[in-house]
């Protein structure tokens, strides 16, 4: 594994000042603000763990933090561009401090997540407020970061490449939601889908094995959680070692290694709820299906993103399927014994996108019947091979595309969200709702928000409830018990 971990503007001998802003007598504190999908979240929860074990404490806002850290997500133009806007309002907490030295000084400010992996140094430029770049392999490298940042080196970064797994394995003391911890499975994708930024900032397909899966999911269960995520970019291509698995009639050489640990996992791990994603509709396949019908513990949720209805934008994609072979994938799910909800993510104006294609995933969206669906506007991301053709539907007609899917996909998921009316539903309770005093919101195993009204005591525990009303996004219901 080679190492890239340097200081910049340092040269040997100089005498540097140190510019710790922190108090060293009282623990300091630190604040990670996270952008993007579970796996940052899951990698906010990791770097929370090292930063802890170094004597930090975790607090709830930035204004109370010396030390802050942006998670970032870079899968779109958006959430990249958010992250520099945030550093000037972070930095900008140090200028008021000058003319009010009441108020707090500007934290340490830190960029980690898939920006820091793509743009290094660059960042440094553009933000020159911030301290730390940590690249998505780096956050064991937490301490040595700081450490030089506390010995006087203005500037620190860790962007290193791992082939290995070995950073996957940080064990997060807490997790962000009561009662459900989300597991790495596999890190890294090496499909390079040619509109997608993950494989140059997640690097190469890194599988951890399947013990030490099993073992922390059997300890998270120890410790009362209900719900295990198991995460990865494309979990299907789990490759995980099973030595060490003694139950030799699982390991065969006639299913897939994901197939054997999601049958491990409901076997052997204790939770009441598995959930996984994300799957890549090449790589899923029917024996996950049959084992989601063999064990009631695997919920009955696939997150299957099409990306596209028509087959010729799923080649210029490299999504390697067609229509109908997606369309089989989703037949299979539909003829499951469970009722098995689909989700899923479609871009709309990709170079070369004509109408006729737009309502080849219109005729998709409805022909599937989706349960949710995240829908985004193509915009190019650097390194990508779609940045390299011509960016060529306007953005007004991207817009209008946009605007007409969502209209379809609020039909199809008003009458999908309307068969729950009157069932009983199981609900693991995550907090109080955003809307409505006295009102708790937690997710139901097909992955639906439910809310209802509750007292907070039901926050982290599992409660039965009956639906009364849907919502565009969610589901309205009464308690029954808990
Ligand atoms: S499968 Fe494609 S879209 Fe998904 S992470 Fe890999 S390259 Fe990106």
């Amino acid at each position: 594994m080679e190492t890239m971990l340097y200081q910049l503007n340092f040269k040997r001998g100089q005498h540097i000042k140190p510019v710790t802003t922190v108090a060293t007598e009282a623990a300091r504190k630190f604040f990670i603000e996270t952008y993007g999908c579970q796996m940052n979240v899951h990698d906010t929860e990791k770097a929370a763990a090292v930063l802890s074990g170094m004597g930090y404490q975790q607090v709830a806002a930035a204004d109370d933090a010396d030390l802050v850290l942006l998670n970032t997500c870079m899968v779109r133009e958006k959430p990249q561009q958010k992250v520099y806007s945030r550093v000037g309002d972070l930095k900008n907490r140090g200028r008021r401090s000058k003319k009010k030295p009441s108020v707090k000084p500007a934290p340490i400010i830190g960029v980690m997540g898939c920006v820091a992996q793509a743009e290094a140094e660059k960042i440094f430029k553009k933000a020159p407020d911030v301290k730390l770049v940590i690249g998505t392999h780096s956050i064991s490298s937490l301490p040595e970061l700081i450490g030089q940042i506390d010995s006087g080196f203005p500037r620190a970064i860790d962007i290193r490449q791992t082939k290995e797994a070995e950073f996957l394995e940080i064990a997060p003391s807490d997790h962000q939601t009561p009662n459900l911890a989300f597991i790495t499975i596999i890190e890294g994708c090496d499909n390079f889908c040619s509109f997608c930024i993950v494989p140059f900032t997640r690097g190469r397909e890194r599988s951890r094995s399947a013990k030490r899966i099993l073992e922390e999911a059997q300890g998270l269960v120890e410790r009362g959680y209900y719900e295990i995520q198991l995460l990865g970019q494309n979990v299907n291509s789990y490759r995980g070692s099973f030595e060490g698995i003694e139950d030799a009639t699982l390991v065969r050489a006639d299913k897939s290694a994901f197939v054997i640990l999601l049958e491990l996992m409901a076997k052997y791990s204790g939770a009441a709820r598995i959930k996984y994603t994300t799957s890549h509709p090449r790589d899923f396949n029917e024996q996950i299906v049959e084992v989601m019908d063999q064990y009631n513990n695997l919920c009955p949720w696939v997150h299957l993103p099409a990306q596209s209805g028509s087959t010729r934008v799923l080649g210029l994609m490299r999504r390697e399927y067609t229509r109908e072979d997606y369309l089989s994938k989703v037949a299979a799910i539909k003829n499951a014994k469970r009722d098995i909800s689909i989700t899923g993510d479609m871009i709309v104006g990709y170079p070369g996108e004509t109408d006729a294609d737009f309502e080849e995933t219109l005729s998709l969206v409805r022909e599937v019947e989706y349960d949710g669906l995240y829908m985004f506007k193509y915009s190019p991301r650097p390194n990508t091979h779609a940045a390299k053709r011509k960016d060529n539907v306007a953005e007004e007609v991207k817009s209008e595309r946009l605007i007409r899917l969502q209209e379809v996909q609020a039909e199809v998921q008003k009458s999908r969200f309307a068969r729950y009316l009157g069932r009983e539903v199981e609900v693991l309770v995550e907090g109080t709702a955003a809307k409505g005093e006295g009102s708790l919101t937690g997710h139901t195993p097909c992955n639906k928000v439910v809310n209802f009204a509750a007292p907070n005591s039901l926050i982290g525990k599992l409660a039965r409830v009956k639906i009364t009303a849907t919502t565009p996004n969610s589901l309205l219901g009464e308690l029954i018990n808990a």
